[in-house]
């Protein structure tokens, strides 16, 4: 397994086995990686001759209310993990080997990055999708695969390197989740013991909401039902319980065929996100 520090060494050594007709599977990450992740990069190795993983803890992708200085880096066992999961090349950039001091260039997607965690956090999927088109400039992926965990930035991504043409295939893999249904994140380390314990009536309210519209109910009402299981459970803090269309992400009607329930929550200080899928069938719309 390689490491690269520096964009310029790990693109030519890429380039060079493109050259000869290696194709390149790529896992973009924060690193302190879990089950999640390992989920990814296992989807992944069976995609490509050569495995890339990135570890990259983006300083622009943290607000003020995020301590950016507090976000887990266990190098050590990331890269144990990576030597698991039989990862080919590393790339652990510094913010200054991906944004010159005089940096002045974004991408931006300007409609599915509007609502949910774009409205609560402005900038931030410029940040990501920034970061994203210079890492495929970089690693050259013939395939790419995110979590399910973070739907709204799998479409942004997928709607950027649509209108970018980039020619990467973009792949989403399913959320991984602890015993009792919580997503596993990064972020869950954070958690207070009470809080952990509060934690799982996230994914039990998406459950609901998943069968409430599964049976027919009415969808209009069923974001303020969540809203009304969440805080049930003890979660006060709620930035956004939603249920939109799959694939475009604007407010889901009777005749859309895949729905996404969407929420984010905060508990203390920290700000936890989940999702689930609904297909409808016929009877349904
Ligand atoms: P992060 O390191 O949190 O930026 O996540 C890197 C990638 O791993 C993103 O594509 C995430 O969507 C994905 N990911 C994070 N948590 C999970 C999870 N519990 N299940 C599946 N994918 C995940």
């Amino acid at each position: 397994m390689k490491i690269f520090k520096d964009p310029k060494k790990i693109q030519q050594h890429i380039s060079n086995l493109k050259k000869r007709g290696k194709t390149v599977a790529f896992v973009p990450t924060m690193g302190a990686l879990h089950e999640g992740h390992a989920a990814l990069l296992r989807k992944a190795r069976t995609a490509g001759d050569i495995l890339v993983l990135s570890i990259f803890v983006n300083p622009l992708q943290f607000g003020p209310a995020e301590d950016f200085s507090r976000y887990p880096r266990p190098l050590k066992n990331d890269l144990a993990v990576a030597k698991k999961e039989k990862v080919d090349m590393v790339f652990t950039p510094a913010a200054a080997d991906l944004y010159a001091a005089d940096h002045s260039t974004h991408v931006a997607e300007d409609d599915l990055s509007r609502g949910l965690c774009g409205a609560v956090r402005p900038g931030h999927f410029r940040v990501v999708t920034t970061v994203v088109a210079k890492l495929f400039n970089i690693v050259l992926p013939d395939s790419a695969f995110f979590g399910q965990k973070d739907y709204q930035q799998y479409k942004v991504i997928e709607r950027m390197s649509r209108d970018l043409r980039f020619p990467v295939r973009l792949v989403m893999v399913p959320t991984a989740r602890e015993k009792d249904g919580l997503a596993m994140s990064s972020r869950n380390t954070y958690l207070s013991t009470a809080e952990r314990e509060t934690a799982p009536a996230i994914y039990q309210a998406l459950c609901a909401a998943k069968k409430d519209i599964e049976e027919g109910a009415a969808l209009n009402r069923a974001g303020s039902r969540i809203r009304a299981a969440l805080r049930k459970s003890g979660i006060r803090a709620i930035d956004y319980a939603a249920v939109l269309s799959a694939a475009d992400l604007k407010a889901a009607s009777q005749t859309d065929k895949k729905l996404v329930v969407a929420v984010a929550v905060r508990l203390g200080k920290t700000r936890l996100i989940d999702n689930i899928l609904v297909k409808r069938s016929g009877k349904n719309i």
